[in-house]
């Protein structure tokens, strides 16, 4: 096999590794910012559920007040009947329009009292999504550090083999590797397995096999990568 052809394999197999780190650095840089997101959304959320069941206890106490006053209003209706002190007609009337409300007053309360406990289960679940975005925003950042300080010293540790193997290259195989990496084909190299590119999947002839047994360098004719064998 050509020399270069080895080396462009190293340098591919460096790549690699630097996209991989660099997306592993991204991920780690964002990752803080992501918990804080998470755990303001769960505050939001929280606040919400609290405002709610705020709003629905000043719904309950206004009923309540309603309550009171139709009660107050039916008692003095049936003294009125009891005692014969008063309009007996106008009695039963306010009588049963009383109880009409009364009912109609008892559901809505009910409703409420069921509503109230969905919020207020709602709630204890947000309680604990909130407290558990905390601890994992917490654990982020104590982690994060350590996290892109070890990634960031493997970068380092590879960008100046990266460097060196390049820099052995010819000028020809080098800017050709870079323009292939800058292509839409994004990696430069494929390899030989069962006589097909993996690349492109195309079998490759067994003549430009044996040139690159060798020691050519002919790239894949189906997708243009250096064909790495053996
Ligand atoms: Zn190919």
């Amino acid at each position: 096999m050509h020399p270069d052809l080895a080396r462009v394999g190293r340098l591919a197999e460096l790549d690699a590794e630097l996209e991989r780190l660099g997306k592993e650095l991204a991920v780690a840089r964002n990752a803080v910012a992501e918990t804080e997101r998470v755990e303001k959304e769960a505050m939001a959320h929280r606040d919400r559920l609290q405002a709610e069941l705020l709003a629905a206890s000043a719904e309950e106490r206004a009923l309540q007040r309603q309550l009171d006053d139709y009660r107050a209003k039916q008692q003095s209706a049936m003294r009125i009947l009891e005692t014969g002190a008063g309009n007996p007609d106008a009695a039963e009337r306010q009588l049963a329009q009383c109880s009409a409300i009364l009912d109609d007053i008892e559901t809505k309360l009910l409703e409420m009292f069921e509503r109230q406990d969905g919020l207020r289960a709602s709630l204890n679940a947000a309680e604990t999504e909130l407290a558990k975005a905390g601890a994992e925003r917490m654990r982020v950042a104590t982690e994060t550090p350590v996290t892109l300080a070890r990634l960031e010293a493997e970068e380092h540790a590879t960008q100046p083999k990266r460097t060196s193997i390049a820099d052995e290259l010819s000028l020809e195989v080098r800017q050709r590797y870079d323009m292939l990496r800058a292509g839409k084909k994004k990696v430069a190299v494929a390899r030989l397995v069962d006589g097909s590119c993996t690349g492109c999947q195309m079998t490759v002839p067994a003549q430009h096999i044996s040139d690159l047994r060798r020691g050519l360098m002919e790239p894949c004719r189906g997708c243009g990568r250096f064909l790495l064998i053996g």
